[in-house]
């Protein structure tokens, strides 16, 4: 399947990511969960005004599975996946709306941690992982469907199969270098700490699962 080019303003957002110095890096979980919470709470106000549509609070989390072996993270949520369209429209250029915005300039002025203070969105995975594949099957569809990406080259879209309405956000965490280590975005504790400490507020259960071997 040919590969599709990214929009140059993503492309230079990748390339910022990518390089992007150590102690930001951690942000990217805060961006991917807020994600995973905005697409349960796709589902939670469509339940709002359509009979057919019930939501039970317990059907709705998001998952976190740190992979050791594999050097895997996955971010799975229960929210309202993407068609094929969505998948095209929102992550093959940068999302319109909140994505690379300030959140508060005011917060710039000592220049520092720059990045971090951004609403960086999707991309971001980028900063920590190779390779990001998004499993991903809409609300309503019994079509299911495979993003996948390594960075500013391009991403494809494959057909695909999943069970349950949702999307899996699969990050290949990068490998060790000389100067730098991404095992800590495997590790249990150190992800708890990042998730307490950014994605405190979020209104439905984060659940963790990590496998050792
Ligand atoms: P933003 O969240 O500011 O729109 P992002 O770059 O974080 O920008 O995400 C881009 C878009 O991709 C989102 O607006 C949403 O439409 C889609 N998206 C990303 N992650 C998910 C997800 N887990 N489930 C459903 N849609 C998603
Ligand atoms: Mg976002």
């Amino acid at each position: 399947m040919a590969k599709k080019q990214f929009k140059a303003e993503s492309k230079r957002l990748l390339e910022m990511m990518i390089n992007s110095i150590y102690t930001q890096r951690e942000i990217f979980l805060r961006e991917l969960i807020s994600n995973a919470s905005d697409a349960i709470d796709k589902i939670y106000y469509k339940a709002l005004t359509d009979d057919q549509l019930i939501f039970n609070q317990a059907d709705y989390y998001i998952k976190i599975t740190a992979d050791k072996t594999s050097r895997t993270l996955t971010i799975s949520d229960t929210g309202i996946g993407m068609s094929k369209e969505e998948l095209e429209n929102n992550l093959g250029v940068i999302a319109k709306s909140g994505s690379f915005a300030f959140k508060n300039e005011n917060e710039l002025k000592d220049g520092h941690n720059i990045i971090g203070q951004f609403g960086v969105g999707f991309y971001s995975a980028f900063m920590v992982a190779d390779e990001v594949t998004v499993m991903t099957k809409a609300l309503g569809s019994d079509e299911a469907f495979k993003w996948e990406s390594k960075g500013a080259d391009g991403y494809t879209i494959v057909s695909s199969e999943k069970e349950t309405v949702g999307t899996d956000i699969i990050l290949k965490i990068k490998s060790n270098t000389e100067e730098d280590s991404y095992d800590e975005f495997l590790e249990e504790y150190r992800l708890k700490a990042i998730i307490k400490k950014y994605s405190d507020f979020i209104r439905y259960p984060i659940k963790m699962d990590v496998k050792v071997s």
